[in-house]
């Protein structure tokens, strides 16, 4: 008999294959799933290789389908993809949404987050499974199944937010693309990404809530020794949206030409708001001698301080002893 674990595997991998069949070959998934992303810019061949689906707007479709099909509804719960009410009403967790399955990075499916299609502002636009024995939220990189080849032949991977994100990335032509979708970024998932290079450029939302998570994400990956340089989009623009909004040469022109370094990103971001305000700047310095402080190897934090030193125009060793102070004190 198979474990319970492999069981798992199996119905997640019964849901995606029914998911995909709905999308394109029945009427509701053609008429509102499969024109939902045709209408958004995305191309057949990326559909059909991240195996993205429709899940039917009725109670239980996916789970009878399942049962019919001979799987047991024991594994349907475990995975979260069937849910069981007080009444003892069984229904999918998925409904009436466009479905991304989330592989492991050896290809197996181990979740999957749901958009949905309503515009309704109390519908929540993404449904993600749960933790269960398969998924576990915090080491998982969407994408990074199809992502691994590129990002060690690159020696780069960029990491963005969202399942389109990483969709219309790999549309331009860029393959070497996760996304920390459903969670903020851990440092498991940095840990991950190490295992198949230094180098991670981010690549978060325009908005504010993508600033901030830049500029967390930034501190934690110097913490892991990882090398990192951020390109940030104009506001109300994700890389999915900028995507289609210029087209996929143009988009690669831009990672190219707007790809900086963290000294650079933070000066940018934090100077923006305080202007001459020399009690603010001393500040904002301050804020960037920490980051370095992060970076364990000193010999690459010398180099980071002798570039914030030229771009701030402050003395070396000011920032050389501040950043030593830092130091001792984390010690
Ligand atoms: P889209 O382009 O389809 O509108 P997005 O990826 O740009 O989606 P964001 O609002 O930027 O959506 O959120 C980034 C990511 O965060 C999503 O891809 C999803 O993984 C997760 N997320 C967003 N909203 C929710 C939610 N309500 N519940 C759980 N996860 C969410
Ligand atoms: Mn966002
Ligand atoms: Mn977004
Ligand atoms: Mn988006």
């Amino acid at each position: 008999a198979q474990s319970a674990k492999e069981s798992l595997y199996v119905v997640s991998q019964y849901a995606a294959a029914f998911f995909v069949k709905q999308l394109w070959e029945t009427d509701e998934g053609k008429g509102i799933g499969l024109s939902y992303f045709k209408e958004r810019g995305f191309r057949e061949d990326i559909l059909k290789k991240f195996e993205v689906g429709y899940s039917p707007d009725v109670w239980d479709a996916m789970t009878q389908s399942a049962i019919n099909a001979g799987h047991k509804l024991e594994f349907l719960e475990a995975t979260g993809l069937s849910i069981k009410n007080d009444n003892g009403k069984i229904y999918d967790r998925f409904r009436g949404r466009v479905m991304f399955p989330i592989h492991n990075f050896t290809g197996r499916i181990i979740g999957f987050g749901g958009r949905t299609l309503k515009t309704d502002k109390n519908v929540p636009k993404y449904v993600n499974s749960p933790e269960s024995e398969i998924y576990h939220k915090s080491n998982v990189l969407y994408g990074l199944f199809h992502a691994k080849k590129a990002i060690r032949d690159l020696d780069n991977c960029y990491l963005a937010e969202g399942y389109a994100d990483v969709l219309s990335v790999h549309q331009a032509g860029i393959e070497n693309v996760v996304a920390s979708s459903g969670t903020s970024l851990t440092v498991e998932q940095i840990k991950l990404i190490g295992r198949f290079t230094q180098n991670i450029t981010i690549l978060f939302d325009g908005d504010a809530a993508g600033i901030k998570a830049s500029l967390r994400g930034l501190d934690m990956i110097l913490e892991e020794g990882l090398n990192v340089k951020i390109v940030s989009f104009p506001d109300g623009h994700d890389p999915d949206s900028y995507m289609h909004h210029v087209g996929a040469g143009a988009f690669k022109t831009y990672l190219e030409e707007n790809r900086k370094d963290f000294i650079l990103y933070k000066a940018n971001v934090l100077l923006k708001d305080a202007g001459n305000d020399p009690i603010k700047r001393a500040g904002i310095i301050r804020d960037i001698v920490e980051s370095i402080a992060k970076i364990p190897d000193p010999i690459k934090a010398s180099v980071f301080i002798r570039e914030c030193s030229s771009l701030l125009e402050i003395d070396e060793h000011i920032l050389l002893s501040e950043l030593n102070k830092m130091r001792s004190a984390k010690l």
